[in-house]
């Protein structure tokens, strides 16, 4: 038999023996099978027509279980051959010693079927194991002991007694044999050196005085209970050992006319195969009880050096977490177990806790009740775990732990039940891990967040209450103003009696700085309306044309400043759009008032009105003064003026532009401005024809 997949060793004595040297272990099994076949023969009771017991089918089967499939052909006809040569040379007629042969090949061949899908050679580990072996075992001599009572017997039928006592010679021969060239589990050492000489000692005594002496049938089975001894407390390699040993022995003596069975054979006239019958008995029922035995002994110790190995692994893991609180307790809550993590966390020693305390000596009592009045669980270190009973799984949970020096902890802690083979539970395992620091951290990132976020709602109230304000205030000044300016406008026409020159010029200055002032109230209303979002247009279809020549009218560029040459660039047809007429005006007058505000005498001022088709573009360029690239981005912002301007005693209040992106906004469009410091800017208002299409965010800058 071969298993194809395991690994190959060249010197490795195992089913697989190395192709070098095979043909030696095959031969010297073969010679030893001659041998044992032909002993046998020479030994067989008196006038017996087959022998005590058949050594050779054990050596045979097993030499068939390290046979490799393909050789196990040329193996079986070997066996037959060797068999057959044994019973010739024993003196055998040749007609029985070919049926003798056959037999032992049609047993090999039984037991090998049985272990056709086990490794080579098989293993000898288990209960199942020795069951396979058994029935393969019952099967191979039964097939054995068919063939080999025909053999003897008158043509056609079987010799009872020849058949009853080949089978039991030949299995008894496979099950004392055969394990010990199976594989076995580890050797486990069991017992003392004394016990080692003395079992044997006892075993030896037992045979001896059963099996040296006469008579003595009552005893025949007493090697038996030393036999289980040696299983039960030196396994399955020592226990095959005695078996053999002690089966050579017990026929032997058997053999030389001593012993309980001869005697008895002889006094109640049984058929010479009686005797070998009843000492196989014996050596089967031996090999049936001892081996379970050995076996369980053997799987045992396995099992107990693994459960410490992994008892030992898990201790080590426990003490090299020196960050994490490993701690085990009883079904009470008493610690059964403390790692270094939870030494270093809390402060006690393992000596300090371990079947002293509960985890009640750090958790906070406090928190306990706390948790345990909100959940409506029993109050205590039940807590902990009344969630987790009765259903499989874990709970992680912050709690705050105290340590022996009195600080406090806050622990992720994850608790579990320790279950047993049954499932019931045993104990609890609570793993936690320190995260005061990180806890305390979330704690004011969240304050601060919060602090953050009512800072932010009062800035909004305070804004919409400013907004509020300044509407009304525009509001309530802007009719008292519209009258102010009515009279001086009925002063300055004489129609309150004639006016001095110089009176005149008092008058022209009160009335320019009312209607600014006017102008101003007007922009901070129209503010206030696009902030609280009531900002409405009055759209009509509107010339752009005029749009933006009413707003040069109206402005008197000349007036405002002179030295400054303006022009104006537009198509010569009508450039109309859906539009406010007055606000499109108000903006352009802001931007051109700019324009002429900051570009100094002998500057000029340049407006193009331009249609590509799909937008109206109204650009006003200077040659003033610029902007410089840190204050473009904020130009759009209210009462914002760039420190150049403050400086310069500019007059102006920082609204103009922010009026201007909302009217391009509320336009579906944009105001953009490219300008380099020193030679001017350009301001670009750009109205879609179709407000819908997208356009970028009004206030885009390019410098
Ligand atoms: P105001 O003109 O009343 O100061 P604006 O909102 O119209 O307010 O303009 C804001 C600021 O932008 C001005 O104070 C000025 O610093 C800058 N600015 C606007 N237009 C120009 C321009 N054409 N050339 C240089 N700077 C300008």
């Amino acid at each position: 038999m071969t298993t194809e997949r395991r690994p190959h060793r060249p010197d490795e004595p195992d089913g697989r023996w190395a192709p070098r040297s095979w043909p030696l272990w095959w031969s010297a099994a073969l010679v030893l099978i001659f041998f044992l076949a032909s002993a046998s023969v020479w030994l067989a009771p008196q006038g017996s027509s087959v022998a005590a017991w058949w050594p050779a089918s054990g050596v045979a089967v097993a030499l068939g279980l390290r046979t490799r499939r393909d050789r196990l052909a040329a193996t079986l006809v070997a066996i037959v051959v060797v068999t057959t040569a044994a019973n010739v040379w024993g003196g055998r007629t040749w007609g029985t010693s070919v049926g003798f042969g056959l037999a032992n090949g049609a047993e090999v061949a039984v037991v090998v079927w049985f272990f056709r899908s086990r490794p080579a050679p098989p293993p000898f580990a288990s209960l199942t194991d020795l069951g396979r072996l058994v029935l393969a075992t019952v099967c191979g001599a039964g097939a054995a002991a068919v063939i080999a009572g025909l053999t003897v017997a008158p043509v056609g039928l079987v010799t009872p007694a020849a058949a009853r006592a080949v089978f039991a010679s030949h299995a008894a021969a496979i099950l004392v044999i055969v394990p010990m060239t199976m594989v076995h589990l580890p050797q486990q050492a069991h017992a003392g050196r004394l016990e080692r000489v003395l079992q044997p000692l006892v075993l030896a005594a037992s045979i001896g005085g059963v099996y040296a002496v006469e008579g003595a049938l009552p005893l025949a089975f007493a090697p038996m209970p030393v036999l289980v001894w040696g299983a039960a407390r030196f396994g399955v390699r020592f226990a095959t050992v005695e078996l053999l040993l002690s089966g050579i022995a017990m026929s032997l003596l058997t053999t030389a006319g001593r012993g309980p069975f001869p005697t008895t054979a002889a006094r109640w006239d049984y058929p010479p195969e009686m005797v070998g019958t009843m000492l196989q008995a014996v050596l089967v029922s031996s090999a049936l009880v001892s081996l379970p035995v050995a076996l369980l002994t053997d799987e045992l110790s396995a099992l107990l050096a693994r459960a410490r190995a992994s008892a030992e692994t898990l201790q080590g893991v426990m003490e090299a977490a020196t960050q994490t609180a490993i701690i085990t307790t009883d079904v009470l809550g008493r610690v059964t177990s403390f790692n270094a993590g939870a030494e270093n966390l809390l402060g006690w020693t393992a000596a300090d806790v371990v079947g002293r305390a509960t985890p009640a000596l750090w958790h906070d009592e406090g928190q306990l009740a706390r948790r345990s009045a909100d959940t409506g669980l029993e109050p205590g270190l039940r807590v902990l775990v009344a969630s987790l009973e009765g259903r499989p799984g874990s709970e992680r949970r912050d709690w705050t732990w105290r340590s022996r020096g009195g600080e406090e902890l806050i622990v992720s802690l994850r608790v579990s039940p320790l279950l047993d083979a049954a499932g019931q539970v045993t104990g609890w395992l609570g793993i936690a891990e320190d995260v005061t620091r990180s806890r305390r951290s979330e704690q004011v990132l969240r304050s601060a967040l919060e602090r953050e976020r009512e800072a932010g709602q009062r800035l909004v109230e305070l804004d919409r209450a400013k907004t509020e304000f300044v509407a009304a205030v525009s509001h309530e000044l802007r009719t008292p103003m519209t009258s102010v300016i009515g009279n001086l406008e009925l002063l300055l026409d004489d129609e309150a009696g004639s006016v001095s020159a110089s009176q005149r010029a008092a008058l022209e200055r009160a009335d320019r700085n009312a209607r600014r002032l006017l102008g101003m109230l007007e922009e901070l209303l129209l503010l206030s309306r696009v902030e609280s979002g009531t900002f409405e247009l009055r759209v009509g279809r509107t010339d752009v044309r005029d749009v933006v020549e009413q707003a040069l009218h109206t402005l008197d560029v000349t007036r405002v400043r002179s030295g400054v040459h303006v022009e104006l660039h537009e198509p010569d047809h009508p450039v109309e759009l859906e539009a406010d007429g007055e606000q499109l005006e108000r903006a352009v007058m802001n931007l051109v008032s700019n324009a002429v505000k900051f570009t100094p005498a002998g500057g000029r001022v340049d407006i193009d009105v331009e249609d590509d088709g799909t937008a109206v573009t109204v650009s006003v360029s200077d040659t003033g003064v610029g902007i410089e690239a840190a204050d473009v981005d904020r130009l759009f912002d209210r009462f914002y003026r760039a420190p150049g301007a403050v400086r310069g005693a500019v007059p102006g209040t920082g609204l103009g532009l922010s009026i201007v992106k909302a009217v391009a906004e509320r336009h579906g469009g944009t105001v953009t401005v490219a300008s380099t410091p020193g030679s001017g800017s350009t301001f670009t208002l750009r109205l879609p024809r179709n407000p819908s299409t997208p356009e970028g965010p009004a206030g885009r800058v390019g410098a």
